[in-house]
């Protein structure tokens, strides 16, 4: 049988990072194993969103933690990413709304996070076709921005093989091997693996790889989609990313032309809200539509951790945030699988959380 140190079941955004986390720790014994492309899963569909406005202080320092890695990113793995760093515009027309964001910006500049509550004539300055005559209020954050996730993935992937990892595409796990409550090792439709060490990160597929390890993880995919204009609307180059809060709709530009997206199933739904926040875009030509999973959690919040099952570790459930935390959960997943001292704690995102009646609900949910 074929033996690894470290398993890694899945090849999105975070099972590249914790492969190429684990291999700058110096654990090269590691085979990551893709069922079918790299990213192909709900990474390539995201919107690239590096935001740190979140409610939840353990998310903030989360992308905190991650920001270093997205700037820096070519310098570490040879790939560039695209980062814009053109910052976060949220606009909020509810005052429930106010008073989380209230709250959350105080938490976030406590961190240091150089979030402001702007006026709606700023506001209108950074994204000039927008309507602003019913907003109550806008927040804004330079550092945030958005990146290309395929390029990240790749990234990580091309570091951690050049470190000595193995990277398997085309090559889906059908089976965890436990024995006397720890993991053994995996099945694939290549043969089996032994293996100290197993990463679950397989996006939505993770409850199904939990549940062959006898563990619950409560992910489950949560339809989203995503809409292409080869035109702009007149949102200048350097606009920040733009959400309308109370309906989710969202925007920013992409190449020549705007990206957008909201909760709404159908561009005819999503027609409502965009038009009312952005009116430009009732014109717009639709170049492309795409659609793809968020890994939901109970609370909108990851779960990462380490598994009762010994040798099982975990993360997913990132409820639309999983792209912008991955450098920092791969590291953090790394450390735990190397028994070393964790740089962020986040035990009170794990899983074990909702079985304990500790779940925390992130606010800030789009
Ligand atoms: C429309 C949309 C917009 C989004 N926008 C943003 C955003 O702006 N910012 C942000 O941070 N996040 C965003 N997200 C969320 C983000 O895409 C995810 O949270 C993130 O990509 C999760 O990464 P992952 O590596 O955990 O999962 P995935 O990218 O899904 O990777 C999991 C991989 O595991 C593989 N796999 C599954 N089962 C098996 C198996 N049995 N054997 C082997 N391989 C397996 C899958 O093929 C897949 O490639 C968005 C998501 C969507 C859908």
């Amino acid at each position: 049988m074929r033996t690894a140190e470290v398993v890694i079941i899945g090849g999105g955004c975070v099972g590249t990072s914790v492969a190429y986390h684990l291999a700058a720790l110096g654990c090269t014994d590691v085979v990551l194993l893709e069922e079918g492309e790299l990213g192909g899963g709900s990474t390539s569909k995201a919107a690239g969103g590096i935001r740190l406005q979140h409610a939840d202080e353990l998310n903030c320092r989360l992308v905190l933690r991650s920001l270093p890695e997205f700037t820096s990113f070519a310098e570490l793995t040879g790939v560039p990413i695209d980062f814009k760093q053109v910052g976060y515009l949220f606009l909020l027309d509810r005052a429930d709304d106010v008073a989380v964001f209230e709250r959350a910006v105080r938490m976030q500049r406590d961190l240091g996070i150089p979030t402001e509550t702007i006026d709606l004539d700023r506001a209108r300055e950074l994204v000039p076709p927008i309507r602003a005559d019913d907003l109550l209020a806008a927040t804004f954050c330079p550092w945030e921005g958005y990146a290309a996730p395929e390029s990240v993935v790749q990234g990580y992937a091309a570091a951690a093989r050049r470190l000595g990892v193995t990277v398997r595409t085309g090559c889906g796990v059908t089976g965890v091997r436990t024995a006397a409550g720890r993991v053994t090792g995996v099945d694939t439709a290549e043969g089996p693996i032994a293996a100290r060490a197993v990463v679950c990160a397989a996006g939505v597929g993770s409850a199904e790889i939990a549940r062959q390890a006898g563990y619950d993880l409560p992910v489950h995919g949560e339809a989203r989609w995503i809409h292409f204009s080869g035109a702009d609307g007149g949102v200048p180059a350097h606009a920040p990313l733009t959400i309308d809060f109370s309906t989710g709709f969202y925007f920013h530009r992409e190449g020549p032309g705007l990206l957008f997206g909201g909760r709404e199933r159908t561009l005819e739904d999503l027609a409502l809200p965009a038009v009312r926040r952005l009116p430009a875009i009732a014109d717009l030509p639709i170049g492309s539509s795409w659609w793809g999973f968020y890994d939901m959690s109970p609370d909108h919040n990851a779960m990462i951790g380490a598994a009762p099952v010994e040798g099982l570790y975990y993360a997913t459930g990132f409820s639309g945030h999983g792209f912008q935390q991955s450098p920092a959960v791969g590291e953090h997943l790394a450390e735990l699988i190397l028994d070393r001292e964790p740089t962020l704690d986040l035990t009170p995102l794990s899983a074990d959380r909702f079985r304990r009646g500790m779940s925390r609900a992130e606010k800030v949910v789009i």
